[in-house]
């Protein structure tokens, strides 16, 4: 069975071409407002992954039109989907969230949702509130694994455990909900072993899809102060060598796993390291050639 490409898991899922609209609803996260820390995760920097027309101080319905004039013609038949990637995207009072959602949901369109969050902000309320709206508007929940090994997340202060991630895909599963994970090959401390056993351990629950990035060092986080003073050990790849462990691992991902990507790119004003220099499109090509 080949593996399909993410592309055609979305197609398949909503039956019909769709595109993800990035939304700052305006949410913050427990990890970064005292909740569970100040700091975040060392590595956190939302700027690197927040699109110019995804703006907290619009309404949802506006960044979506926005974002729909971004993308228009693109597709004749395009539809899209509402996409709360900024922070913690279930991060709010339950009928806050239910407010939000069902706002981006009014805009022509929008067939559904893709929310992004961490595992321990998925209560059994607010899981209550995804399955009500998956039976006519399905919902993605794409959540944030990063590694399984305690030891990793508390050097990075993600102040959850790798228990916690494993229980909250199985929790997400049984209602009936589409299951991403994210995870983080090459964060501090960990060998390539390390990485394989998160995959490992990842590819034996449900999930439908996972989402790679490789551990980027972004200005002005705690992660560039800790590397920069030479307190933290990180791998130090090539492109080529981190698109050959792609390869392992993919290797180990049953196929019905489907990859939604393998590298993230931080604008270059941003990122210190590594500076590969390739757009996520010349990394595909470089992954094909390899094999
Ligand atoms: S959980 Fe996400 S938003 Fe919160 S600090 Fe970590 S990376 Fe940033």
């Amino acid at each position: 069975m080949a593996r399909q490409r993410y592309s055609d898991f979305l197609k398949q899922l909503y039956g019909m071409r769709v595109q993800k609209l990035n939304v700052n609803a305006g949410f913050s996260c427990p990890n970064r407002d005292g909740s569970l820390s100040h700091g975040g995760c060392i590595y956190c920097n939302n700027s690197s992954f927040t699109p110019a027309f995804s703006n907290s101080s619009a309404t949802v319905t506006h960044q979506l039109l926005e974002g729909k004039n971004f993308y228009n013609g693109k597709y004749a038949d395009m539809k899209y989907l509402a996409y709360f990637q900024s922070f913690t995207g279930t991060y709010a009072p339950v009928e806050k969230l239910s407010a939000l959602y069902n706002e981006a949901l009014a805009v022509p369109d929008v067939v559904g949702l893709v929310i992004s969050t961490r595992p321990d902000c998925l209560s059994d309320e607010v899981l209550d509130l995804l399955q009500g709206i998956n039976v006519t508007h399905k919902v993605i929940v794409e959540i944030g694994v990063e590694t399984i090994h305690e030891r990793t997340l508390a050097l990075i202060n993600r102040c959850h455990s790798g228990q916690c991630a494993m229980e909250a895909i199985g929790r997400v599963a049984k209602r009936g909900l589409t299951v991403g994970a994210h995870l983080i090959l090459g964060l501090p401390g960990e060998t390539k072993d390390d990485m394989m056993a998160t995959v490992d351990e990842i590819a034996k629950l449900p999930v439908n899809s996972i989402k790679f990035h490789q551990m980027q060092v972004l200005r002005g986080t705690e992660l560039a102060r800790q590397w920069e003073r030479g307190e933290l050990k990180l791998i130090d790849w090539t492109a080529q060598e981190y698109a050959a462990f792609c390869h392992r691992v993919f290797e180990h991902l049953p196929p019905n796993i489907t990859i939604e990507r393998m590298v993230s790119m931080a604008p270059p004003n941003l990122l210190l390291h590594p500076h590969w220099g390739l757009k996520p499109a010349q990394f595909k090509a470089l992954f094909d050639d390899l094999y």
